[in-house]
Order: C-alpha cells, then structure tokens, then sequence
C-alpha cells in the first residue's frame, strides 16, 4: 500500500456517473473530463482565456448533467486533483521514487489485486477513461474498484516504463508489461490497447477533437466483454495532459510545463470483479 503516494476521491465522481450510467459512453465520458478540465482550469494562472473555448465544449452535454460539472462533480474534482498535484509536487522533491519502479507495481498487483482473468494495458489511459469504464461497469452492477495506488512516471512517456522491462526478462514494448502483468497473476488473457495513445497523437488534437473522435465505447463493450467472462486488471503506462497556451486548450502526453491537467505523470489501476 503506497499511504504516502495513495489518492482516493475519486469514488464520489464515480458514484455520482454511475446514476446517470444509462447515457451514452461518449457523453460520461464528455462530463467526466470536463469536471475535471474546469477544477484543473479553475487552479490554473490565466484561466479566463479559456472560458470560450471551455464553454463551447460543454455545449453538447445536455443541460441537466451540464449542471454536475458546474455542481458535485467539479468540486469532487477539486478535492481530486488538489491531493493530485500535492503528490506529483512530492514527487518532484523526492530523489528515489518507489512508485516509479516497476518492482513494486508488481509487489503491489500481487499483493492487493492478486487473481485476475484478465489485464488489460491501455496505452495513455488517462484519469477521465478509467473513471468513464468503471462508472458505467458500476451501473451495469459490476464491483469495481480504482486503487489509490499508482504508478508514477515522472516523464509521462512509454518508455520510462518499457525500458525497465529488459531485466525482467520481457521484450521493451507495451505488450510485455501487458505480458508481465499476466504472468505476475497468473492470468488467462492480456491485451494492450492503443486507440487513446493513437488519438493523442493525431496531428493539433484540441480537446473538443480529441473528444469526438476518441473511440470509447468500443473501448467499453471490449471491457465489458472481459468483464463478463471473469474478473479484468485494467492499467496504463501513462495518462495524457491538457494543455492550456496560446494554442488554446490540447491534450498531449509527457508536456514539460505547467498544464490545467498533467495526468502524464500517473498511471492507475482499475480491478472490474
Ligand atoms: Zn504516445
């Protein structure tokens, strides 16, 4: 148990998703990242430089669940992402990180996951998909669980996470933490997935394009698949930032600056039973 680094709160956002559960994926998806995009905004220097573009990209969440992002669900995410910061400023100060090695994400899966049928490794998952999934896995009666614990990567890149794979006899690519992880807990199954990766990367994504054109209800009916036939571990080698410069508001990975949202850093873990 990482109590130092561990972070909780974000159960209340959860349940609070889950009651309206029965809409579309793609529109949890929008409410969830955009309460949590207004709390980054809201601790951000310059903020009202991008009220407009904020505004905008709220327009198409229908007005009864545009009020949790001004309401319950922006103050969770404040709750949120004060502790959020807190850790990754820590982070910065300490000199050796445990929670960026390796060994002990796999002390930890061992020890507080334990059996799974399934993992599933999402490259640049980010805090709003694993809130998304277990939200509507929740209103679909499935437990499910987001550890405090976490796994830090200070650079936000794949390969702080895939270089340290070597000495565990695993070849350097996403596929072989996915593999590692199996082998670990003895799993049946793993997959890696790269659609939120491959969205990142598409060329000036804003984040009103990153949100049309994420695929996150396939990523959902694959998870709900998994989950279905028997428990599923569902992690990733980073998030994604949004950023907010004379661009306007973007969502990248590994950004070096101050960002509304530098969820880069932190990879969680999600366990569906
Ligand atoms: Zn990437």
């Amino acid at each position: 148990m990482i109590s130092k680094y561990g972070i909780s709160g974000l159960d209340n956002i959860i349940t609070c998703l889950s009651e309206i559960g029965n809409l579309p994926t793609t529109m949890i998806h929008r409410v969830a990242f955009c309460s949590l995009l207004r709390a980054g905004l809201s601790l951000y220097d310059s903020k009202e430089h991008y009220d407009e573009e904020f505004t905008k990209v709220l327009q198409s969440v229908p007005s009864p669940y545009r009020g949790l992002v001004y309401g319950g669900l922006y103050l969770s995410a404040l709750d949120y992402l004060k502790s959020f910061n807190r850790i990754l400023k820590d982070a910065r100060n300490a000199i050796l990180l445990k929670e960026a090695s390796l060994h002990h994400v796999l002390d930890f899966v061992k020890s507080r996951v334990g059996k799974v049928g399934s993992i599933m490794v999402l490259d640049c998952g980010s805090i709003p998909e694993f809130i998304t999934l277990a939200s509507k896995l929740k209103a679909l009666r499935y437990p499910s669980l987001i550890f405090s614990d976490v796994f830090l990567n200070p650079i936000g890149v794949t390969r702080f996470l895939t270089q340290q794979l070597k000495s565990f006899g695993q070849e350097d690519i996403l596929q072989g933490y996915a593999e590692l992880l199996k082998r670990t807990l003895n799993a049946n199954f793993c997959v890696k997935s790269s659609v939120i990766d491959l969205t990142v990367h598409a060329h000036g994504i804003t984040v009103e394009e990153f949100l049309k054109s994420i695929d996150i209800n396939e990523l959902f009916n694959r998870v709900k698949f998994f989950a279905s036939q028997s428990s599923v571990l569902i992690t990733s080698d980073h998030g994604y930032d949004v950023v907010a410069d004379e661009q306007g508001l973007y969502v990248t990975h590994g950004y070096r600056g101050p960002c509304p949202l530098n969820f880069s850093k932190m990879a969680l873990f999600l366990v569906i039973d």
